[in-house]
């Protein structure tokens, strides 16, 4: 029984217990209520806007919140002058809080014109007591907030909010619950990321993500390869795989299935053709992942594996449990598996206590492994972590190993890159490049952007395209 006459309190007695037919129970009610809305206010559709920071994790969060409020009956627009507004918060760098605070500020402009508003966050940064402590009681326009844990409730929440008219706050500080099968609105028909596991037991001394994503949950094989296969059916042609640290995949579940035996399961879906993943960690790499990867036709022919330092000293410090020999080693053997294998990484300069031998070090294993790409970042102390009680090196000598390190890594990119110069390769059209018209822009297996004149009728598919000239990190090409 699902009546919209009910009382809120009869609403709550009347819910399914279990996940996901109560999320169903409330976005039903939510549908009514939404209607009723409508009706009284004359608005034609109440619109929602999401926005989100941060990492590919949070996309992927955004892709199921956006699919559930569909369900609900709210309709997408590219502006925050929406009639729901969510920020998707990420807190992996300490100066990202004060970017959400600046444009609450904005948004209580917005509110005060528009009656019918519901601002809501979610995500990592709501993990935090003393963030939430700080917006129930100087930002009390703010209608949800929820944390990364309980995603799936947002229709619930909603339900509550217009029912008991005052602010919702859902905080979970951890769960062992994965709740499988509510809607997800995908934002390319071709691709799409794929969750496999949630949460990082590692402990990185730099990094707040174990504190606000909690620990290591793996989702059943059985659930992931149906999604994959769901989607493949759907015209999915490329997934990623999702997880902090995908290489332990498994190893806290009650029947543990390596991350290398899901890959291969996963690799049989028919109508795929790609399959990415990240993030993957050094220490978790194993010997059966390398040869499950060589012998797919179908994973991808790139891997990031973050380096973060090249020095076994300050490895030790960030608590990465690997040593420069052991990166080393690992590649050597990722580079005799797959000799075409494109490698990238994140690499951080200036941790605490870095000297310039350590910086060296650095340097040395990017001239030795000679990455496609590198993402470097000057350290930034993130409050709550162990590192953020070493003491800091002097900034001026930060921004010039960063400099130093920068132009390595640039001119060996621009010398790796270019390896496919006048070959043909299989790429994904993915969309019309807006800078120069008649232009589509595609990815290469190994993760590499090309521009080529197409007719958009192609994005979503692999066509072949004889890389013309290259560009440092990107080919001009022609279709083959
Ligand atoms: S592996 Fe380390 S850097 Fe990555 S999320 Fe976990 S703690 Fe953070």
């Amino acid at each position: 029984m699902n009546d919209i006459n009910m009382t809120y309190e009869e609403a709550l007695s009347h819910a399914p217990n279990e996940e996901p037919a109560r999320q169903y129970f409330f976005i039903e009610r939510c549908q009514d209520m939404l209607e009723k809305l409508k009706e009284s206010s004359g608005k034609e559709a109440f619109t929602f806007h999401i926005a989100t920071f941060g990492c590919q994790m949070n996309s992927r969060d955004s892709e199921k919140l956006q699919g559930i409020l569909e369900a609900i009956g709210f309709v997408e627009t590219d502006t925050e002058e929406a009639d729901f507004v969510l920020y998707n918060t990420c807190t992996v760098r300490e100066n990202a809080n004060d970017r959400v605070y600046g444009r609450l500020g904005f948004l209580n402009g917005l509110k005060k014109k528009n009656p019918h508003m519901m601002i809501a966050l979610c995500g990592c940064m709501m993990q935090e007591e003393k963030v939430v402590a700080k917006i129930k009681k100087s930002y009390r326009f703010v209608d949800i907030i929820f944390g990364t844990h309980n995603i799936f409730k947002l229709a619930e929440l909603i339900h509550e909010r217009l029912e008991a008219k005052k602010m919702v706050v859902d905080i979970w500080e951890g769960t062992d619950r994965i709740v499988e099968d509510l809607p997800t609105e995908r934002k390319y028909p071709f691709k799409s990321g794929v969750n496999i596991m949630f949460g990082c037991n590692n402990f990185c001394s730099y990094c707040i993500v174990p504190y606000v994503r909690g620990r290591e949950r793996s989702r059943n094989p059985e659930d992931i390869v149906e999604e994959v296969r769901q989607l493949a059916a759907d015209g999915v042609v490329e997934i990623m795989l999702l997880g902090q640290n995908v290489n332990s995949y498994g190893t806290s579940s009650e029947n543990p299935v390596s991350f290398a035996e899901l890959l291969t399961r996963i690799d049989q879906v028919e109508g795929l053709e790609r399959i990415r993943f990240m993030t993957s960690h050094p220490k978790d790499l194993s010997d059966e992942l390398i040869e499950a990867m060589k012998k797919s036709k179908k994973v991808c022919s790139h891997l990031h594996l973050p380096l973060q330092s090249g020095s076994s000293r300050v490895l030790k410090i960030m608590n990465r449990k690997y040593t420069r020999e052991r990166y080393l080693e690992l590649v050597e053997k990722i580079k005799t598996a797959m000799p075409d294998i494109s490698l990238t990484t994140d690499i951080i300069v200036g941790f605490p206590g870095e000297t310039e031998e350590d910086f060296q070090e650095t340097l040395d294993v990017v001239r030795k492994v000679r990455f496609d790409s590198a993402f470097t970042f000057i350290y930034s102390k993130r409050t709550g972590t162990p590192a953020a009680d070493m003491e800091e090196i002097s900034p001026d000598v930060v921004k010039n190993r960063f400099d130093r390190l920068l132009a390595e890594v640039q001119k060996i990119s621009a010398e790796v890159c270019g390896r496919d110069e006048h070959t043909v390769q299989k790429v994904l059209a993915e969309e019309v490049n807006d800078y120069e018209k008649g232009l589509l822009t595609g990815r290469m297996s190994n993760n590499t952007t090309v521009h080529f004149k197409g007719d958009p009728s192609l994005i979503g598919k692999i066509v072949d395209v004889h890389l013309d000239e290259s560009k440092g990190f990107y080919y001009m090409g022609t279709l083959a």
